[in-house]
């Protein structure tokens, strides 16, 4: 079901991160189904992001930099993260809960 996309790498994008609501319009078929997890490793400035949507199933994995004010939900298992957003998709409340709490 999951279909990796360019298009929803767009709500990665640092300038907008912190403008909107969780969940979010998903670019590609428009619902309000889209979500966005990062998890900083070790180095405090990389780590990795993700962008999915509920709804399409369309996805993105990146290593990328971490937003200063991001916080790692404690919830999540390391162990079970992989770059098919699977089992984020089965944490969405809890990561579209924690991001709203960050902004
Ligand atoms: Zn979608």
């Amino acid at each position: 079901m999951w279909q990796d996309s360019d298009l929803i790498l767009q709500l990665l994008d640092s300038r907008q991160l912190a403008s909107d609501h969780y969940p979010r319009t998903c670019p590609v078929c428009q619902h309000t189904s889209a979500h966005v997890y990062f998890h900083r490793f070790t180095n405090k400035r990389r780590g990795s992001g993700w962008a999915w949507c509920s709804d399409c199933g369309c996805y993105s994995h990146v290593s990328c930099s971490i937003p200063e004010w991001w916080k790692n939900l404690p919830l999540i298992d390391i162990g079970l993260l992989s770059a098919s957003p699977e089992y984020l998709e089965g944490m969405k409340e809890s990561i579209d809960h924690h991001f709203n709490a960050l902004l």
